[in-house]
Order: structure tokens, then sequence, then C-alpha cells
């Protein structure tokens, strides 16, 4: 019995990390079948692939029932949009994306795609239209081939392409002396944040989902990488549904809708230039991280 507590107990503890990180969670949803903590209807629907428009009603949550995470949270975005959310940590941007994905039930209000409360559809069909670009991007060590293949393993060799050149990868693979055979992870060929977010886009659009999720990095970027990355987004996410979880206003700045989070609740929404209209807090927040990245051009 030992030996085999051992092994389940480590995939839950692994289980409960990936989870909280959204780093591959996808694909160790099969390995992790055991730990799920929500459970498919007996009478779940298949949601069928296609345009998605995926609805948060007034959706209350919580890990622990002594302390409410989000409150009454309300938005839209119809098919084919983007909605940003920005907030300071730890307001409830990432739990959104954990709930979108169903890795919890909601305490209050739904989650709707299409219309189909996430609770009414199977978890394999809900997993199967969504793909997660993650904060942390983990390379195996294993070709580059490989690590871009893994978004979908049964993918063809030119799908892998397609979807290598639709995240502006082609150019840098050429440049490798070994192209798709390189080797990379931790032994091998070390990539920057921007080719490692690019290898996570490829991925993603290996699965052609209807909804892309962006849990951006929070590290700090140089302006040229910023820029490149929100050029990434913007791409990746056109013609499909997208929630950005943003660290950085500039990323955000062509959604079709922000919300600005605060302690789980949305205190603001609108576009980019009606926020700032405002001059609420999501004008604060741009006004300061415009004063940072002045400070950081002149000292560096
Ligand atoms: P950041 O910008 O730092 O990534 P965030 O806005 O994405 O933060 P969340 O990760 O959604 O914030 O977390 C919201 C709140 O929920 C935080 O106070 C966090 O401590 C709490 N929380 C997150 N995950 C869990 C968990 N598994 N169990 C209990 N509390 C949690």
């Amino acid at each position: 019995l030992i030996q085999l507590y051992i092994p389940l107990n480590f995939l839950g503890v692994l289980y409960r990390e990936l989870r909280q990180s959204l780093t591959d969670i996808e694909r160790m949803f099969g390995l992790m079948h055991e730990h799920r903590e929500v459970a498919d209807a007996p009478d779940a629907l298949t949601l069928p692939h296609g345009p998605a428009t995926v609805r948060f009603e007034r959706v209350s949550f919580s890990y622990d029932p002594k302390r409410a995470i989000l409150h009454e949270v309300d938005f839209d975005i119809p098919a084919g949009r983007t909605l940003a959310v920005v907030g300071h940590s730890g307001s409830g941007k990432s739990t959104l994306a954990r709930l979108l994905f169903r890795f919890y039930d909601v305490q209050g209000g739904a989650i709707r795609v299409n219309g189909h409360d996430l609770r009414a559809v199977t978890q394999a069909s809900l997993r199967a239209v969504i793909a997660i670009v993650p904060q942390d991007t983990v390379l195996f060590n294993d070709t580059l081939f490989y690590n871009i293949q893994y978004g979908r393993p049964d993918a063809s060799r030119a799908e892998v392409e397609a979807a290598a050149a639709a995240a502006q990868l082609t150019d840098f693979i050429k440049r490798l002396p070994d192209g798709y055979e390189t080797r990379v992870g931790e032994r091998g060929l070390k990539l920057s944040g921007g080719e490692k977010q690019r290898v996570a886009i490829a991925r993603a659009l290996l699965k052609n989902p209807a909804i892309l999720i962006f849990d951006e990095a929070t590290s700090a970027l140089d302006s040229k990488t910023e820029k490149a990355i929100q050029a990434q987004i913007d791409l990746a996410a056109e013609g499909r549904t997208a929630l950005v979880i943003a660290h950085r206003l500039s990323t955000v700045m062509n959604a079709d809708e922000i919300i600005v989070l605060d302690q789980g609740r949305i205190v603001e929404r609108g576009t980019h230039a009606e926020l700032l209209a405002r001059d609420g807090d999501y004008a604060r927040m741009w006004a300061l991280q415009q004063q940072e990245r002045e400070e950081a051009a002149i000292s560096g």
C-alpha cells in the first residue's frame, strides 16, 4: 500500500503545482485522472468545435470557504474577440483562467461557452476547444520539433511546421544549424523569453483552439521584446476568442475590452482609450508603468 501511496501522493502534489501555474496542465490531465476535483455530469454534452462565445455570469468563487476570491464577476467575450484582465497581484486574474478551463467549479453564477454551462459539458470536449499559453513554458530536453508537437502529439510534420510559421518561429529555426532537430531545454540550447513564448504559441495553435488563454509572464522585459510579444498575442488571437491575463498594460492596448479587477471585483471596464479618459485606476496604473519605463530607459 505504501508503495502505491507515494507515487499517487506525488502526482497529487504535482497536479496541484501545475494547476496553479497553468503550466502544461492540459497534457497532465490525462495522467491525473484520479485527482480531478470536478466531475462530468452523467448526461454531459460534447461541446462542438467552432466559434465560441464565453460568458462569465455573476461568477463568485473561493478556494477556501473562509475567503472569497471573486465577487459576481460578469463579462462576455464575443466569438473572435479579445478580453484582457488587469489588476494588482492577487486580484484574481489567473483564477478566471483556471475557472474557464474548469479546474474548479464556481460557487455562484455560471460560466458558459456558447450558452452551455461548463458544468453541463464534458471536460474533454471543453479542453479540446481551449488552449493556454502559460506564464512559464516548460521545454523538455528534446528537439525543438518534439517540443512544438507536444501541443498535439498526433500532429503531422506539416501541421507542426504550419504552427511554427504562424507563431513566427520559422526564421529562428532556419538559423539554427540543426533546425527543428536542435536540442533545447536544460541540457540543450537555451531559448530567450520571447522565443519560448513563440514555442508556447505554436503548441497552442496546433490545437486550432476556438478559445485561447494567455497568461502573461510577470518578469520584466525590455521594450523591444514587450512589443514583439504584444504583436505575437494579437496575431495568435486573430479569429479566436481570447482571454489575456496581463501584467503589462502595453500588451492589452488593442484588446476589444479591458476589465480591471480589484480584490475579485470588476472596478472598471472599457477600451484602452475609454479607460484612460476615465482617469481612474487603469489610468493611474498606465501612468505608473510609463514612468517606470522612462526611468528604465534613462538608467539603461
Ligand atoms: P498575480 O498577478 O500575482 O498572478 P492574480 O491576480 O492572477 O495574481 P490569482 O492567482 O487569481 O491572482 O489569486 C487570487 C487570490 O487567490 C490570491 O489571494 C491567492 O493567494 C489566492 N489563491 C490562488 N490560488 C489559490 C489556491 N490554490 N488556494 C487558496 N488560495 C489561492
